[in-house]
């Protein structure tokens, strides 16, 4: 008798559009100050209520004049006051200048500036400058509004607020931001050989026991994209205690983010616990690293309201690793309401020239573990097991190489940078 044929797998696209038609933005929002709202998305429009610069100003130390008092090098001015940043100077007296410093507002009347090093002081009793370069109108001024016009949208809702859109929100003199609540994810890791450093010293450890290494980069790749996260620490290869963790999790949070467990193997208890609970929605990609990927929903309690998302990554740390910001991070971000469509796809890859072989094609879509070279080639880190995290630290970004592809030396492939995957 032949064996039963395998459903084939799913394609990552469709994996990832089927994991974002599950995720509704949430709808709760609340007000944090500007100072920790890092990795927040802003939940409505900031609109600017005043101009930014609030005047023209100067962008040099030097001196404003009217440009009509300087038609040639080697006019001499005298100079009629002086403006330091954060002062206003007043009207400027025709014929003559006045010393003005970066940021400080231009006086009125006055159409440029000169720059200190274009100068020199005349000796004697009058202060008064020598002219040596002859203006344009504007050089040197930083217009009021250049930056920012009074009720324009500066940023979006939905926008994500790296560190240069705090600055900008500052900039608005925005103390409060309004911003989505975070999602709250509980973590778990799965495998009765883990234990946690601290716990055992490396001379102590008994055979067959590892170190839980996914635990801290899933912590911090969850704080990184903006979650409230909750550690629940390992849960044993146990159906009871896996139920257990799954229930208790359930109610208290949007997603249930678990690793390991949610293979074939008999000790894989993570599947069954979450159809036993909920459902299963996806299992299993045609990805490597990352095959054994699965999501689905835990219901909660009765009484209290809709159910909790579950999505289990694969043991192995490196497919962990992949999955998590192949998959987790637009699911997390659109969880968020982030608007930028581009963030919520696979970032664009980049045509690089292959510097290395990878004579054996895979029947899936691979990722491999690769890093830019001086000479604008891409290497390949040797050990491409999905077990060996030294490649992720290793490289600086991901040669998406479709199902069925050899690479041979000289080959175009795609690369997508480590560094547009942790944006
Ligand atoms: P599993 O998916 O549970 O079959 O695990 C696959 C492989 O990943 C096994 O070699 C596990 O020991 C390893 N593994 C699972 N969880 C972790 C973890 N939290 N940290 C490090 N390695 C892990
Ligand atoms: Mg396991």
């Amino acid at each position: 008798m032949n064996a039963p044929a395998r459903a084939p797998l799913m394609a990552l696209d469709d994996a990832l559009a089927a994991l974002l038609a599950c995720a509704p933005a949430l709808t709760d929002t609340e007000s944090v100050p500007t100072f920790d709202a890092t990795a927040r998305v802003l939940a409505q429009d900031l609109v600017s209520a005043l101009q930014v610069p609030p005047a023209d100003n100067s962008s040099m130390d030097g001196y404003a004049v009217r440009c009509a008092d300087v038609t040639e090098k080697g006019a001499v001015l005298p100079v009629s006051q002086r403006i330091p940043a954060g002062h206003a100077g007043e009207p400027l007296k025709p014929g003559t200048c006045a010393r003005i410093f970066t940021g400080a507002p231009m006086p009125a009347g006055a159409d440029a500036v000169v720059m200190q090093e274009d100068t020199r002081e005349v000796g004697g009793d009058i202060h008064a400058v020598h002219i040596d370069a002859v203006p344009q109108p504007g050089q040197w001024v930083r217009r009021a509004g250049e930056d920012v016009t009074r009720g324009a949208v500066v940023l979006a809702r939905g926008q994500r607020l790296d560190e240069a859109a705090l600055g900008l929100a500052a900039s608005l003199g925005l103390a409060q931001l309004r911003v989505v609540r975070r999602p709250r994810v509980a973590l778990f890791s799965t495998g009765d050989e883990l234990v946690m450093p601290g716990e055992v010293p490396p001379e102590a450890m008994k055979p067959g026991a590892i170190y839980n290494s996914n635990r801290f980069f899933l912590r911090a790749l969850l704080q990184r994209f903006g979650c409230e996260v909750s550690d629940l620490g390992i849960v044993p290869d146990k159906r009871e205690a896996t139920l257990a963790a799954l229930k208790t999790a359930a109610d208290h949070h949007d997603l249930i983010l678990t690793s390991g467990g949610v293979s074939v193997g008999e000790e894989d208890h993570i599947k069954p616990s979450v159809q036993q609970l909920g459902g299963l929605d996806l299992w299993q990609i045609a990805m490597k690293p990352g095959k054994p990927f699965a999501y689905g929903h835990v219901r909660r309690d009765a009484g209290v309201e809709g159910q909790c998302h579950f999505i289990g990554l694969p043991g192995n740390p490196v497919s962990s690793y992949v999955t998590f910001l192949l998959l987790v991070r637009p699911f997390l971000l659109q969880l968020q309401g982030v608007g930028d469509a581009a963030a919520l796809r696979l970032p664009p890859a980049t045509p690089l020239r292959a510097d290395f072989a990878v004579p054996r094609a895979d029947k899936r879509r691979e990722f491999l573990r690769v890093r830019r070279n001086t000479q604008g080639g891409l290497d390949l880190f040797p050990n491409q097991s999905s077990g060996v995290l030294t490649s992720t630290v290793w490289a600086d970004g991901l040669v998406d190489n479709p199902a069925g592809a050899t690479i041979a030396p000289g080959d175009t492939v795609r690369f997508i940078a480590l560094s547009d995957l942790l944006a």
